[in-house]
């Protein structure tokens, strides 16, 4: 195994207040990271600063092998990086098609592969982003980042005010996708739901990186003290 993803110490600020204090995590090649803490603690902060939406005071950003510590956020997509970013964030006003196609990239994630994977992307064809459930939302972001032909899929929240049918049927697809070999950092505040799936755990404290290891040796002291359980 090599990493696909190495953070270390990284800093960032929002203006003159500090977000992160120095989180160290490592996506290795086909694993799936599971990024997790309280409300607050970083998380989002810490996929959009990998994802270089946000600038970075200190610590580096590794990705397959090359720093892209300072690089624009499009360039590090064009690298490999797919964001499903937290609230799904499709075009409103694009059907789910176009908002397919307007992501597209060369790869083996065609049009066709994304509606093999999600039917009901094909079914909602000419259907605005705007008129689908969250659910299928959730689908069509995913399906956003696919057709990217991520090396690594970061998704925030992927199943945040899902109903519960519908959330088994997105981490189905997650677990799918990982199965096929993708590497995949993932932000989830549903142990139960997340922990079967990940590899490895990395847990956030007031913006750094305080615990990590296999789910296995997450003890119910470790949950209490950092997850609020
Ligand atoms: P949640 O689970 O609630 O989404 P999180 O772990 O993803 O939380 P972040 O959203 O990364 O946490 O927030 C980390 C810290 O940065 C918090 O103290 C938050 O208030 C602050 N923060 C987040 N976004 C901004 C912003 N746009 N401007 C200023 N501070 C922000």
């Amino acid at each position: 195994m090599s990493a696909m993803l190495e953070v270390e110490a990284l800093e960032v600020f929002y203006g003159a207040s500090q977000a992160l204090f120095g989180v160290d995590l490592t996506v290795e090649e086909g694993q799936a990271v599971a990024l997790m803490g309280r409300n607050g603690m970083g998380k989002t902060t810490t996929i959009q600063s990998i994802c270089r939406m946000l600038p970075v005071r200190g610590g580096r950003i590794r990705f397959g092998g090359r720093d892209i510590t300072a690089l624009p956020s499009y360039r590090a997509a064009r690298l490999g990086l797919g964001l499903v970013p937290e609230g799904r964030r499709c075009f409103p006003n694009l059907t789910v098609t176009e908002n397919l196609i307007a992501a597209a990239r060369p790869g083996p994630w065609t049009l066709k592969r994304v509606r093999d994977f999600f039917p009901r992307l094909g079914e909602r064809a000419d259907q605005y982003a705007l008129t689908l459930s969250g659910g299928e939302q959730q689908m069509l972001a995913i399906g956003r980042a696919l057709m990217t032909n991520p090396r690594l899929l970061l998704l925030d929240e992927a199943t945040e005010g899902l109903a519960p049918v519908i959330r088994r049927e997105i981490w189905t697809a997650i677990a799918a996708l990982k199965a096929e070999g993708l590497s995949i950092l993932l932000v989830d505040k549903t142990l139960s739901e997340i922990l079967p799936l990940a590899d490895a755990c990395v847990i956030l404290e007031r913006g750094q990186s305080v615990w990590h290891g296999d789910p296995g040796a997450l003890t119910d002291e470790i949950e209490r003290r950092y997850l609020g359980l």
